[in-house]
């Protein structure tokens, strides 16, 4: 089993967060840094470090990400005005936390690819 995280003690509630979401195999609280109006990351449960780490048995949590996804963006009301989701991938990634995760993100016109600009 990989490495406790700062996404892990947030699953586990010893690190406070805006939960919006949490079942058996993905969880989703808002960034603690919002680069949206809404910025939420989707997360695996299990600690896998990135996608390079993905195995086969890990297939049903990261297909959870998408129908998750689009069970917020139907909850923000922005399935069909529209949403960005981004996965970081290592360090030339800009991926920070080494846990899987999907950052969900929507609120007006989210410009070119990337992260928004603020
Ligand atoms: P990455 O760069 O790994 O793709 O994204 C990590 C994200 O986690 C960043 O957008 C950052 O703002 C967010 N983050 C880091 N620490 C915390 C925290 O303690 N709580 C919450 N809610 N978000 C965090």
């Amino acid at each position: 089993m990989a490495e406790e995280t700062i996404f892990t003690k947030i699953i586990n509630g010893t690190i406070p967060s805006k939960l919006v979401y949490h079942d058996d195999l993905v969880s989703a609280f808002a960034d603690i840094n919002p680069k949206a109006e809404h910025h939420i990351l989707i997360v695996t449960n299990k600690p896998i470090p990135s996608v390079s780490a993905v195995t086969t048995e890990d297939e049903p949590a990261l297909g959870r990400l998408f129908t998750v996804a689009a069970k917020i963006a139907k909850d923000l009301g922005v399935s069909e005005s529209g949403y960005r989701l981004i996965v970081n991938c290592g360090p030339d990634g800009g991926q920070e936390v080494p846990h899987i995760h999907m950052h969900f993100l929507a609120g007006g016109k989210l410009g070119g690819l990337g992260f928004p600009q603020r």
